[in-house]
Parts: structure tokens; C-alpha cells; sequence
């Protein structure tokens, strides 16, 4: 059993990106991915149309990344709207950065049921209590940005995964649970 979770970050509609869609899904007729999405820097047609596509899950990674970490509850809320108006994003946040999650934001996405991921723990530390389901990753994870996603199509052996899932889907596996690659804050 040969599992793979393929997380993409900084996705903001660029040709490798896309190129990798296809060629992965020849590989590997069962591929799935998730691409973390930084809004602000997309073609809202091309997503609207990857929006389609039950194997790609359209998370979100911020509006510029950047000036997210600064933004206060209503900045926070006014984007959560404008990304819910195009009907393509799952229910999930990754931070963009590798500072704490700002109060507002982190208020915003979790009255909303936003889950977040991260690579890093105790960039969630401040959110205890709030019992947010958060992904951390696991050894499952194929991890690429579109400047490193060139050479992990190429020395990565798609073929030979069995099953793929999205990260959505580890939030409900029963491993992903045990194993704490899921934590509850
Ligand atoms: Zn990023």
C-alpha cells in the first residue's frame, strides 16, 4: 500500500502548475492534489474552470501573501467573501507565513469552520482552546511550490502510488487521526 497526500504551495495559476494537472493525472490515473492558493495572484476563469475537477482541491493560501498577517477581524471577513464567492474553495486555510495566526484572522476562519494546515506546530500554539482541527502534514505528503515542482515530477514515482488523497480527506482518516497527523488545538 503506497499512499500519497500531494500538497502544492503559492499556487496562483502559473503554467507548471497547471501543466502538472494533466501530466500527473496521465501518470497516474487515480492522482488527486491539493494547491493552496494565493487569490490575489489568479486568473479567476482558470480557477473557476479547475473548480470542476473533483480530484483537485482549491484550498486557500492567502490573498497576497503578505499582507495577511497584518490584517485585523474585518479584513480577514472581507476576503473569506470574496474567496466564497467563486463556489471552488474547500474549507481550508494554510498560513502563508511562519509567524503565529493573527487573532482576526484566526477568529474569522474558525467561526466560518475553516481547518488550517501547517507544517509547524507551535504556529498554532496561541489557538488553544479553540479545538480547530489543524493538518500537520505526514510521510505521505509529496510537498512542491511551482519552483520545485519541476523536479519532483521528475525524481518522485507517481506510478506507483495506490491511492491519493486531498487533504480534506485526512481530516476524516482514521490514521491521520491516530497518528496525530491531525491535531484538535
Ligand atoms: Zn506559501
Amino acid at each position: 500500500m503506497n499512499a500519497c497526500v500531494f500538497e502544492l504551495d503559492d499556487f496562483q495559476t502559473d503554467d507548471i502548475s497547471l501543466y502538472a494537472l494533466t501530466e500527473l493525472r496521465r501518470r497516474n490515473p487515480k492522482f488527486k492534489a491539493t494547491y493552496y492558493t494565493v487569490l490575489g495572484n489568479c486568473d479567476m476563469a482558470v480557477l473557476r474552470d479547475l473548480g470542476g475537477l473533483d480530484w483537485l482541491e482549491l484550498a486557500l493560501h492567502g490573498l497576497d501573501h503578505g499582507a495577511e498577517r497584518f490584517w485585523g477581524y474585518e479584513e480577514a471577513v472581507s476576503y473569506l467573501d470574496y474567496a466564497e464567492s467563486f463556489g471552488v474553495f474547500s474549507k481550508l486555510f494554510k498560513m502563508p507565513w511562519f509567524d503565529e495566526m493573527p487573532d482576526g484572522l484566526a477568529r474569522a476562519l474558525i467561526e466560518r469552520g475553516y481547518r488550517l494546515a501547517t507544517r509547524r506546530r507551535h504556529l498554532v500554539d496561541n489557538l488553544r482552546g479553540s479545538e480547530v482541527p489543524v493538518w500537520l502534514g505526514c510521510q505521505w505528503t509529496v510537498y512542491a511550490h511551482p519552483p520545485t515542482l519541476p523536479k519532483r515530477m521528475l525524481e518522485v514515482e507517481w506510478e506507483a502510488f495506490d491511492r491519493f488523497y486531498t487533504v480534506s480527506q485526512m481530516f476524516e482518516h482514521k490514521e491521520a487521526l491516530d497518528k496525530q497527523w491531525v491535531i484538535h488545538v
